[in-house]
């Protein structure tokens, strides 16, 4: 890319989306290489981090992420696929006796070279591999959803706790600035109060051997695996926690998505009087977020992907630099546990949305409305 004005524009907007973190004056740009342009660099201590499950999303995108973090740095790996261990600590430089599989994790406990583990496996393996390495008193971040369950979740949460160390959900949106906007709408109230949200997340998935059509293993379908997204945005665009649910379910191809969930619509009530709905399907493509307020508008499309994300509001065209998502909420999730500081995407962030998709499942089951409690 030629650097242009609007490059440099770009470079400093990305740089004032890092406002946050404090001590860190740069940030990563898949386009752009912005932490030459501002002259400076992270100097101070990183989180090693040893990633748990080394598949596409981990593969693709958190590695990259780790590879431009400023904060973090890849340490080590998790895989129950040797070939990939033997590949990656020679393409990585990764220390064999930072290397583990899913029998021998445990002894992670005696390693003082590892701060984190990231897991990044089917979601039935989250609860029992983040109590393992919480355990083995490292910090723990984990991929949406955070588990199977409300249950499992709150347990999470207390052996976090329990054993001193911390717990991230990968809500990479939060550190995104189209998604910050938004949030920031939901709190300045540019456009007045929000009156309806409307979340769509699908996707056209035909894989039936993966663990994603497997029930034990994503505990769901296209709900588990991205209607969370909308869940999520919907308290994000109104600020507001939802109180009651009404859901309905669907299947276009039952004989595709035999044992999982293949579409699902829901709809949320807030305390304000504000209303959501929400989306989520394998059987075809929508990635849609629009919040309407009393005063304006606000649609995204695409909303929830790795971008470029684009969005138009009723003042115009949503103008933000087109960011890696995974780049800056590792150093997000870094600052928070090197320096101290509150964490945007904790487990009870996650929590939340587990209650909100149990009594989704729970509304389409009873086909009434169900309040949504959260203690
Ligand atoms: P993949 O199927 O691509 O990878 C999962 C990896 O988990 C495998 O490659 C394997 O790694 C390991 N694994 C261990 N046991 C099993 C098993 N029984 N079946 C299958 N894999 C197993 O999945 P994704 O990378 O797409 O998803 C992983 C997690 O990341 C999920 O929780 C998903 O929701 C989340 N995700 C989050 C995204 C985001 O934007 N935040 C985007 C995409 C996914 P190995 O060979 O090393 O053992």
């Amino acid at each position: 890319m030629k650097n242009t004005r609007r490059n440099f524009l770009q470079k400093i907007s990305i740089a004032s989306a890092l406002v946050p973190f404090s001590n860190l004056k740069t940030v990563a740009n898949i386009e752009n290489n912005v932490q030459e342009t501002l002259g400076e660099k992270y100097e101070g201590k990183k989180l090693r981090v040893v990633l748990c499950g080394l598949g596409s999303y981990a593969t693709n995108q958190l590695l990259p992420g780790l590879k431009q973090s400023q904060m973090c740095e890849l340490v080590g790996i998790v895989t129950g696929t040797p070939a990939k261990k033997e590949a990656w600590m020679a393409k990585h430089n990764l220390l064999e006796k930072n290397c583990y599989n899913y029998e021998n994790f445990d002894s992670i406990k005696d390693n003082p070279d590892v701060d984190a583990v990231y897991i990044v496996l089917p979601n039935s393996m989250h609860a029992p591999f983040t109590i393992r390495a919480a355990k083995a008193g490292k910090h723990v971040m984990c991929e949406k959803p955070m588990s199977m369950n409300v249950k499992e979740a709150k347990e999470m949460i207390a052996v976090c706790k329990a054993n001193n160390v911390s717990l991230s959900i990968g809500y990479r949106l939060h550190y995104e600035p189209f998604t910050n906007e938004v949030m920031r709408l939901a709190k300045d109230k540019d456009f007045g109060k929000v009156k309806f949200v409307d979340g769509k997340f699908a996707w056209k998935n035909r894989d039936l051997k993966a663990w994603r059509m497997n029930y034990p293993l994503s505990g769901g379908g296209a709900f588990m695996d991205v209607g969370i997204y909308c869940i999520n945005a919907s308290r994000y665009a109104t600020g507001e926690e939802p109180i009651s649910v009404t859901a309905q379910a669907f299947k276009t191809e039952p004989e595709i998505y035999r044992d999982i969930e293949e579409t699902y619509q829901w709809q949320l009530t807030f305390p304000s009087g504000a209303i959501a709905h929400g989306m989520s399907s394998y059987a075809f493509n929508a990635h849609k977020l629009a919040v309407h307020y009393e005063n304006g508008n606000l649609e995204m499309q695409p909303a929830y992907d790795y971008g470029p994300i684009k969005g138009n509001t009723s003042k115009g065209p949503m103008d933000f630099p087109h960011t890696h998502h995974q780049t800056l909420m590792l150093d997000g999730i870094a600052d928070s546990i090197l320096n101290n500081k509150p964490f945007k995407i904790s487990g009870e962030e996650g929590l939340k949305d587990q209650i909100i998709m149990e009594a989704i499942v729970k509304a389409v089951k009873t086909g009434k409305s169900v309040k949504i409690k959260y203690s």
